[in-house]
């Protein structure tokens, strides 16, 4: 396994990706309500993009057709925009990939649409959450196994959910995907090393029931097996030795949340 690491110059590139990539998540943040479909919202994200000099770095991704993933209710990831009308009370995971001069991040969030039930807003919350504890853990001196323990342990010990099996955060830099898988599940102290340079994007996908999962047949598309509830919270975040760097910081954006559409 080759983990490729970054320089300070290289982390503030894709620093530079990232803030291009929140202004994405925070304009279809505000686009995201009843009756909007996910063609519009993988449409508005195109423009701005490219109208910021980037790229969408899911467009023709092994032929993907989209520039977003768009993922509503018991679907979990990869989800294609197209003719899907959000409806009240819908929750939609929208995944999103932008490179500027060649590097790329990657990041995702879980919206609701309009008031949602108690049990998906318990999902968005701890999903949420358990990426910020993974935050946490992404510094020089621990393990890739922490990362994983602490996403599993507060999503599944603590709150009854399940953290999918099959799918992994990753390595992130020029490639879309780089070494190391990040696991969301795992024991502490084990596995790589985490070393300043490093650039992780954690992504937590989590479902209200059982862990395991299918493929729709589109061959994209990802469903929680037993059609329950999933979520997907994402950061591209740079090991540094002042600590855990999120460069795609969705999280800090103000008056952007869908709670107000
Ligand atoms: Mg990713």
């Amino acid at each position: 396994m080759a983990i490729i690491k970054k320089s300070p110059e290289q982390i503030e590139q894709m620093a530079a990706a990232g803030e291009v990539l929140v202004k994405t998540m925070n304009l279809l943040a505000g686009k995201i309500r009843p009756g909007v479909t996910t063609r519009e919202l993988d449409q508005a994200a195109e423009k701005f993009i490219r109208s910021q000099g980037c790229e969408p770095a899911f467009k023709g991704y092994r032929g993907f057709p989209g520039s977003i993933c768009a993922s509503p209710n018991s679907m979990v990831v990869h989800g294609i925009p197209g003719a899907y009308k959000l409806e009240r009370g819908d929750i939609l995971s929208i995944d999103i990939g932008v490179v500027k001069d060649g590097w790329v991040a990657d990041a995702a969030r879980t919206f609701p649409v309009g008031p949602i039930s108690p049990i998906a807003q318990k999902l968005l919350d701890v999903t949420e959450e358990s990426l910020h504890l993974a935050v946490a853990q992404c510094v020089p001196g621990n393990h890739l196994g922490d990362i994983g323990h602490a996403v599993q342990h507060y999503v599944e010990s603590e709150n009854g959910f399940s953290v999918i099996r099959t799918l992994v955060g990753h390595g992130v830099g020029r490639d879309m995907h780089e070494d190391p898988q990040v696991p969301n599940y795992g024991k502490a102290g084990s596995g790589v090393l985490l070393e300043e340079g490093m650039v992780l994007a954690v992504e937590p996908m989590v479902n209200v029931g059982k862990h395991q999962v299918r493929m729709a047949d589109d061959n994209w598309s990802i469903f929680s097996a037993d059609g329950t509830l999933a979520a997907h919270f994402e950061f591209t975040i740079a090991v540094t030795a002042a600590g855990p760097r999120v460069l795609t910081p969705w999280h800090e954006a103000k008056g952007g949340s869908a709670a107000a559409a």
